[in-house]
């Protein structure tokens, strides 16, 4: 069958398959069960915890996306991230980056503590990482998030990627930054990509979801397998609700886009501004990585300002319409503090080993108009 672009995959994802009225979207089936045709045969829909024909017009669409074999819709980003934790046999060692989101982090470390896996939190920036660290550690699972949040540093898959192969070792991507519009990590080698589908790909900041795809059917039985097991399963709601979000996902990154790179350009060069971080950025150390294995910078930014704490909360105040909230990729504008809040957990101490200072300010640009946004930024800067 001929390969559509993404735009059009989005587009097409279910219609058709509607047999009985023709609907163009495709109908939501939120029935629990599916009645049995013949006592004794196995059918495609029984019970919806293992499978719903609603999830898999997502699970579809997002795997012809991400261009894999097929997947699997969760509950959560983090019920995505539990399931490929648990497709590892007992012992497993796992390298995660140092600086991962703080679910991420917390759940790892726990099962690490409770004597089920090793963890192992590194760098994977450093030269080292690939050259000694991978074979040194001889890991079974990889995880990669790139860019990082919130200072939007990126990794190479490929390379990455390259060296967990000579190992034997699976790679997995948090691809929830970029969504499948910006980077297909498959393609770059990696077994299995997750994605918050809270994010981006539904867009609207109405549901909470997580998806993971991988291009290998044995990791697909097994990721197939827990998911029922564990029970962990997005609703049918959730996933068309999800699937709606998607249509609209490629034109909504493009805006995200434009917005980021026109608030990024009106701090550049602001004199109450000192560091900018965006991946856009010739300055920014992943520029050329990012430039190569992307086919965007994205919708996130994040800044350092020339004041103290008391400056950050005047600027928030200030701003009048980008609220202070966690999450990101919405189709609303959101500034947050992540040493406050996203990595509120973390000592003093390893907040600064990652990077992220009292003064750092990160943005998640939404689809506003541009002067809009701008002059709400301006409001902001003006009471710093
Ligand atoms: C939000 C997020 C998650 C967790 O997803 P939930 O849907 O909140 O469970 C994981 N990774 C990244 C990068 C995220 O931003």
């Amino acid at each position: 069958m001929k390969k559509f672009k993404k735009e059009t995959i989005a587009a097409k994802a279910g219609i058709g398959s509607d047999i009985h009225h023709g609907s163009i979207v495709p109908p939501l089936y939120l029935s629990s069960n599916f009645k049995y045709e013949e006592l004794g045969k196995e059918q495609e829909y029984e019970y919806t915890r293992e499978t719903n024909p609603s999830r898999d017009h997502l699970i579809n669409a997002l795997t012809d996306l991400e261009d894999g074999v097929g997947g699997e819709i969760l509950s959560s980003g983090m019920a995505a991230i539990t399931l490929v934790a648990n497709i590892l046999n007992i012992n497993s060692k796992v390298i995660l980056p140092h600086d991962c989101y703080g679910g991420t982090h917390r759940l790892f470390l726990s099962l690490s503590e409770k004597g089920i896996l090793d963890a192992y939190f590194i760098n994977q920036g450093e030269e080292s990482f690939c050259e000694k660290t991978i074979s040194e550690i001889n890991p079974d699972l990889i995880w990669v998030e790139t860019p990082s949040n919130p200072l939007l540093q990126s990794v190479d898959i490929k390379k990455i990627s390259k060296e967990a192969k000579a190992c034997d070792a699976l790679v997995a991507v948090d691809n929830t930054f970029l969504s499948p519009s910006l980077q297909n990590p498959l393609k770059l080698g990696a077994d299995i990509v997750m994605h918050s589908t809270t994010k981006y790909i539904n867009g609207h900041s109405d549901v909470i979801g997580g998806a993971l795809i991988t291009n290998d059917h044995e990791i697909l039985s097994k990721l197939k397998f827990w998911a029922n097991a564990l029970g962990i399963t997005g609703s049918p709601f959730d996933s068309y609700l999800t699937l709606r979000g998607l249509r609209t996902l490629s034109i909504r990154m493009e805006k995200h886009e434009k917005n980021a790179a026109a608030i990024v350009e009106l701090l550049s060069a602001h004199p109450k501004i000192d560091k900018v971080y965006y991946p856009g950025l010739p300055s920014h150390p992943s520029h050329a990585i990012a430039k190569k294995q992307q086919s965007g910078f994205g919708g996130m930014l994040s800044f350092e300002i020339l004041d103290d704490l008391a400056g950050v909360e005047n600027f928030i105040e200030g701003m009048n319409i980008i609220p202070l909230a966690a999450s990101l990729g919405g189709f609303e504008s959101l500034v947050s503090h992540p040493y406050t809040m996203t990595h509120g957990n973390l000592t003093p101490n390893q907040k600064k080993e990652v990077g992220i200072s009292e003064r750092l300010i990160r943005i998640s640009a939404g689809l506003e108009n541009t002067q809009d946004l701008l002059e709400a930024v301006n409001l902001g800067l003006k009471k710093i």
